[in-house]
Order: C-alpha cells, then sequence, then structure tokens
C-alpha cells in the first residue's frame, strides 16, 4: 500500500506520497467523493451524495490521520463520517498521469 510522506492543507488538500507523487485534490471534488455509508448505499454501491450536492465554498476544517491506512476530514457541512483510505486516495488523484491510466 502507498502512503502518504506529507498532507498540505489550503485551498485543495494535497498528498505527497511516499514515492514522490503528488496529488491535488479540490476540497469539493474530496467531499464529493465522500466513501461513508451515508454518501454512498452500502448495498447497491450507488453513490447518493455526489460533487454536485456540496456547497462551492465547502471548506475543510480539520483532518487526521484513522489508523495507519486513512485519513478522515471535517467539512464545514459538519460531516466527519469519511474515510478515505489512502489505497482510495490515490484512486482518486486526478493528475493526468493517473487518470490516462484509468
Ligand atoms: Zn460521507
Ligand atoms: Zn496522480
Amino acid at each position: 500500500m502507498m502512503k502518504p510522506r506529507n498532507f498540505s492543507l489550503g485551498k485543495a488538500f494535497e498528498i505527497e506520497w511516499e514515492d514522490g507523487h503528488r496529488s491535488v485534490f479540490p476540497l469539493r471534488f474530496l467531499r464529493g467523493n465522500c466513501p461513508c455509508a451515508s454518501c454512498v448505499n452500502e448495498i447497491t454501491r450507488k453513490r447518493v451524495v455526489t460533487e454536485n450536492d456540496i456547497a462551492d465554498n465547502i471548506a475543510m476544517e480539520d483532518f487526521q490521520k484513522t489508523g495507519n491506512y486513512a485519513l478522515s476530514f471535517l467539512w464545514s457541512d459538519g460531516h466527519f463520517s469519511g474515510i478515505y483510505s489512502f489505497d482510495y486516495l490515490r484512486k482518486l488523484c486526478q493528475c493526468e498521469e493517473c487518470r490516462s491510466k484509468h
């Protein structure tokens, strides 16, 4: 499993991975891809809350490591139940290189 080496929170949330790769996640995009059970139906796996449901001015109040495998975020809309595994975050990377692999 690829692990992050560094995080930074600004206008976007950035992860620098241990292989040197950098992922930049726009906050609204990240919030709109929350993997928790109220954002994704657990049975059908269908996404219930999408980026379009999220306010443009969504902010991240805080973030923390969960165990040794994931991050969780506290959003300005009060949502905090999403646990974003490192694997999931790496797959979410929107850079050209990663997008061309999918
Ligand atoms: Zn969620
Ligand atoms: Zn990437």
